[in-house]
């Protein structure tokens, strides 16, 4: 005997991560990020980058913002690894750092596809998107070989 599912779906993988919070900023970020493309918001006027997206520049005060795509390369300037409490909607213990991307920005995220006691400061890494519950994706970072 088999029963149809009913309401939504549950993530095709088994997702057990946390849905992204969406704030009225960052709606184009995470929609991208579901796409699998990782962009960032660049000054209209003054051209630097800026995270977390927001209504006006930091630097220069300019209302022009412009969502571009970001190399997705960066390196690795502070981690930590959380063991207890366990974080929930883990299945092992995430590797949280922050990321200073090439583009001058710093968001915090996981280092995945490496061994907790592997990782180093200054390591490079590439972004990658991992599922979470309700289909939706993440940027993670994974480790890069070419510079
Ligand atoms: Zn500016």
């Amino acid at each position: 005997m088999s029963a149809e599912p009913t309401g939504p779906a549950p993530a095709a993988d088994g997702a057990t991560r946390m849905p992204p919070i969406v704030t009225p900023d960052a709606v184009a970020f995470w929609a991208a990020a579901d796409r699998e493309e990782f962009i960032g918001q660049q000054c209209g006027d003054c051209g630097r980058f800026t995270f977390p997206p927001r209504p006006m520049c930091p630097h220069c005060h300019s209302l022009k913002r412009e969502d571009v795509r970001l190399s997705g390369r960066g390196t690795v300037v502070s981690y930590t690894i959380p063991r207890h409490p366990h974080p929930f909607g883990f299945k092992t213990t995430p590797i949280v750092a922050v990321i200073e991307l090439e583009e001058g920005t710093r968001l915090v995220s996981n280092v995945v596809g490496i061994a907790p006691e592997a990782v180093k400061m200054d390591m490079a890494v590439e972004v990658t998107f991992e599922p979470t519950m309700k289909d939706h994706k993440v940027p993670v970072f994974r480790p890069r070989s070419a510079p």
